[in-house]
C-alpha cells in the first residue's frame, strides 16, 4: 500500500507516519528528515537548502521529486511506503503519480489530518517549549506563519487533486494522538474491504 499523509505543519502527519510505520510495516518517507539529514550532514544538497527551509518556503520541486524517487527504490519499500511531507505541490503529485506509474503502483490512499490554525499554532509554540532551547530551526512563531501561508497557497490544492481522484479521506486531526490513529486504521481496514490492492 501506498499512502500519503497529508496537512499543514502541525497536523501530526509525522506522529501517524511514525505510528503506521510500527503497526503495518510501512517506511515513513518524510521529504522533512531527508532534508534536515542532508543539512545536518553538510551535503551540497543540505546547504542548498538549509536557507529556504528555515525561512519555511518549499525547497524546489526537482530536489524533493529526486530525493524521494531514490528512497523508494530501496528494498524496504517494496511493499509500500507512508509518504510524510510529500507532495506538497501540484507537480510534485503529478512527478509521484508518474514515479509509480514507471514502476506500476499507485498512490492508493491519501488521508488528510485536518486541524484547526489556531490548534496548529499552538502546537507548534507547545513543541518549542518543550523543546528547551533545541527546537528545529523552522520551528519559530514568524516562520509558522509564513509555512501555514505556504500551506494555503502551494499544498492545499492538492487536497482538489485527489478529490478527483477519488482518494480522499479526511481524518479529525485534533482529536487525541491514539484517537487519530484508530481513525486512521479505520479507513484503511475500510479501504482493504472494498478491495485497494494491497491496502
Ligand atoms: P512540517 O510539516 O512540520 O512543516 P516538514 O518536516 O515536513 O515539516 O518540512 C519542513 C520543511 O522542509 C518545509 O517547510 C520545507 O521547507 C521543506 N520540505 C519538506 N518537504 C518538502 C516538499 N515535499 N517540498 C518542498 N519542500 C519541502
Amino acid at each position: 500500500m501506498n499512502l500519503v499523509l497529508f496537512g499543514p505543519p502541525g497536523s501530526g502527519k509525522g506522529t501517524q507516519a511514525k505510528i503506521l510505520q510500527e503497526k503495518r510495516g510501512l517506511p515513513q518517507l518524510s521529504t522533512g528528515d531527508m532534508l534536515r539529514a542532508a543539512i545536518a550532514a553538510g551535503t551540497d544538497l543540505g546547504k542548498r537548502c538549509k536557507a529556504i527551509m528555515e525561512s519555511g518556503d518549499l525547497v524546489p520541486d526537482e530536489i524533493v521529486i529526486g530525493i524521494i524517487a531514490e528512497r523508494y527504490d530501496q528494498p524496504d519499500c517494496a511493499k509500500g511506503a507512508v509518504f510524510d511531507g510529500f507532495p506538497r505541490t501540484i507537480p510534485q503529485a503529478e512527478a509521484l503519480d508518474a514515479m509509480l506509474k514507471a514502476r506500476r503502483k499507485k498512490i492508493d490512499i491519501v488521508i488528510e489530518l485536518k486541524v484547526d490554525d489556531a490548534v496548529l499554532i499552538s502546537r507548534v509554540e507547545q513543541r518549542i517549549k518543550d523543546s528547551g532551547g533545541g527546537a528545529r530551526a523552522d520551528d519559530r512563531p514568524e516562520t509558522l506563519q509564513n509555512r501555514l501561508a505556504v500551506y494555503y497557497r502551494n499544498t492545499a490544492p492538492l487536497i482538489e487533486y485527489y478529490k478527483k481522484q477519488g482518494k480522499l479521506v479526511t481524518v479529525d486531526g485534533m482529536a487525541p494522538i491514539d484517537g487519530v490513529s484508530r481513525d486512521i486504521e479505520a479507513v484503511l481496514d475500510r479501504a482493504g474491504r472494498r478491495g485497494c490492492v494491497g491496502v
